[in-house]
Formats: C-alpha cells, sequence, structure tokens
C-alpha cells in the first residue's frame, strides 16, 4: 500500500522500483476538485520478476490522501481497506477450501513523508498511529533530492526521535543470523542505518558515463536514482522484493493477521453471550412464576416426569386390584372346603 500526499513522487518511485507504467491513465484532479476530494483505494497488480522469480505484486494507491481540507476520512479509508482484507482472509480461512485462498492482505504500507518540512506532521502521526498496529509501515522521505546530506540526515534522525516519543513502533526489521556471511551483515546494518529511506524517482533514461540509467537532469548535473550516494532507492528495493519481502508477510501472519483474528474471535464469543442472555431473558418475560425460570426443554422434561409419575400410580392401583381380587378367591376356595 502507497500512502501520503499527491506530488510526492509516489507514482513516479513505483514505477522506477517495479520497471512498469502503472499510472498510464491518471488523471489529476483540479484546485476545486481537491477541496472536496474524497480518498480512494486503487489496486493495480503487475508481475515483476526478480533473480529468475515471478512474483505478483499488487500495488494499492490511495490516490486523494490529505488533499481535501478536512482529512478525517484519509484515514478512515485506509484502516478501512486493510481490515477489510483481513476479514475477507478471516472468512476463506474458516470455509472449506482453505488451500486456494487468497491473500490480499496489505503486507507493507509505504508511508511518504514530504521533505520539505522539519519532521513528521500532525496528520502523518495520526495516520501512522492509527495503522502501526495493522499493517507493517515504512516511511520513505519522497524527493530527497531536494535536500543535501546534511539536512536527510537531520530529517531522519528527527523522525526517528518524533516516533520515539510518539510510542509509535514501524516495521521492525529483525536481527541478521550470526551466521550469514559478513557482506549480509554489512548489507544489513546499511539498511538499518538508512531508515527511513529517502528516495528519488524517475522514468527517465538518461546516459552518464557511457552507461544508462534512471535519473533526474538538472541544469549542474543528473541524480542518478540507483546510485546510493544520491539516495536510498536500491535499498528500498532490495528491502522490499528481496531481502525482506517473507519477513514482511510472515509479521503481517504472527503479528497483525493474529490481533485482528483474536480481536474477531473475541467479538463473536461477546456476541453469542449476549445472545444466549438475551433468550433467557425473552423466555422469563413471556411466562409467569416459577414456570418462567424454565427453559423449553426443562418444562418439556417436567412433562414427561409428571406422565411417568402418573403411569406409576396407574401401575400400582392396578397391581393392588390384582392383589385384592386374588385374596378374595383365596378366600372363596377356602369357603367351599368348610362346607
Ligand atoms: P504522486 O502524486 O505522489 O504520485 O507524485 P508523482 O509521481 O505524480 O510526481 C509528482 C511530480 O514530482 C512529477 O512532476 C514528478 O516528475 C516529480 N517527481 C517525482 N519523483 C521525484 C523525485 O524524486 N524528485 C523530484 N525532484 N521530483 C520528483
Amino acid at each position: 500500500m502507497v500512502v501520503g500526499e499527491s506530488g510526492l513522487g509516489k507514482s513516479t518511485l513505483i514505477n522506477s522500483l517495479f520497471l512498469g507504467d502503472l499510472y498510464k491513465n491518471r488523471q489529476m484532479p483540479n484546485v476545486e476538485e481537491r477541496i472536496e476530494k474524497t480518498t480512494r483505494v486503487e489496486k493495480k497488480t503487475m508481475d515483476i520478476e526478480e533473480r529468475g522469480v515471478r512474483l505478483r505484486l499488487t500495488v494499492v494507491d490511495t490516490p486523494g490522501f490529505g488533499d481535501a481540507i478536512n482529512c478525517e476520512d484519509s484515514w478512515r479509508v485506509c484502516t478501512q481497506y486493510i481490515d477489510e482484507q483481513f476479514r475477507q482472509y478471516f472468512t476463506d480461512e474458516s470455509g472449506l477450501n482453505r488451500r486456494n485462498i487468497q491473500d490480499n492482505r496489505v503486507h507493507c504500507c509505504l508511508y511518504f513523508v514530504p521533505p520539505w518540512g522539519h519532521s513528521l506532521r500532525q496528520m502523518d502521526l495520526d495516520l501512522i498511529r492509527r495503522l502501526h498496529r495493522k499493517v507493517n509501515i515504512v516511511l520513505v522521505i519522497g524527493k530527497a533530492d531536494c535536500l543535501n546530506k546534511t539536512e536527510v540526515r537531520k530529517l531522519k534522525e528527527r523522525i526517528l526521535q518524533d516516533l520515539e516519543d510518539n510510542h509509535i513502533q514501524l516495521y521492525q526489521f529483525p536481527e541478521c543470523d550470526s551466521d550469514e556471511d559478513e557482506d549480509f551483515k554489512q548489507q544489513d546494518r546499511e539498511l538499518k542505518a538508512s531508515i527511513p529511506f529517502a528516495v528519488v524517482g524517475s522514468n527517465t533514461i538518461l546516459e552518464v558515463a557511457g552507461k544508462k540509467v534512471r535519473g533526474r537532469q538538472y541544469p549542474w548535473g543528473v541524480v542518478n536514482v540507483e546510485d546510493p550516494e544520491h539516495s536510498d532507492f536500491i535499498k528500498l528495493r532490495t528491502f522490499l522484493i528481496s531481502t525482506h519481502m517473507q519477513d514482511l508477510k510472515d509479521t503481517t501472519q504472527d503479528v497483525h493477521y493474529e490481533n485482528f483474528r483474536a480481536q474477531c474471535i473475541s467479538q463473536i464469543s461477546q456476541h453469542a453471550l449476549r445472545e444466549r442472555g438475551k433468550l433467557k431473558r425473552d423466555s422469563i418475560s413471556s411466562t409467569n412464576g416459577f414456570d418462567a425460570a424454565i427453559s423449553e426443554t426443562d418444562r418439556l422434561l417436567l412433562q414427561k416426569d409428571e406422565e411417568i409419575r402418573r403411569m406409576q400410580d396407574m401401575l400400582t392401583q392396578m397391581q393392588e386390584k390384582l392383589k385384592q381380587t386374588h385374596l378374595m378367591e383365596m378366600k372363596k376356595n377356602d369357603s367351599v372346603i368348610d362346607v
């Protein structure tokens, strides 16, 4: 999921990351339209190939995010979408055909922060606070070529401090295995040190020193998107579709989905308890006195008990009669012998 206000370079970055053109027919709203604009969710699917492995990637864009004067609905659209995907998965998982579930859960949310602020804005904090327990959030400083090296470092430090002060936990990068080789460990250390990623995107291919690169041409030179000295673009790409893709999915399953599932189950059991209480109350109010407290089953059982008791009485009476007839006959026989 890609979240951030318009013009921060989201579409350009997604196209650069996955070497596609996902935004061919994009229409830009004018100023008047933006005032009342609501946030939408747009899903786009693309097939990418990474080191011989074909991946089907779904990019969920949220055009209109933060564009309207009132941004209240912006975060609601995002949280609702994430919850809907969890709910669908929960329903599918409880169904019969559990083997072929299509997993549409959001495994990563790239949240774009503008390069021109001094740190996170209240609006950013509000949204991140609402999302951080539902999805793996990865912060990205867009259009990082607007900042020099010192400015990038300072902005990153202030963002991290803001997150700490507000007790917000973004996606936690896992510890590197101790038996990994030194190169991998070094790459992992550099990756962690770069958070939040400061990125530059471009859909233009330029020729620099005889090599074709994705870059931005300025009067004073070229920003090479893939040069680690210019931006964290390559680190973000490697993180997303290579080194951490599986961990993002595992964290979604083990942490965020489990939270959602636990909430669902507790809601279902609370609902069942309430329904039972309601049924009991209904049956009590429908009858009076002692019988009123007895449920339908109990009443049937009592009826049967009563029937059995009556039959036993009848049986005892019949036995008594038989006994008396027998005695009378014996007396008759005795008197006949006497005669
Ligand atoms: P979106 O609305 O967030 O999807 O932003 P776009 O990708 O449509 O970009 C808005 C404008 O910013 C376009 O003119 C892009 O060419 C430009 N742009 C995109 N990425 C960058 C970047 O990394 N640096 C700079 N300086 N401009 C960028």
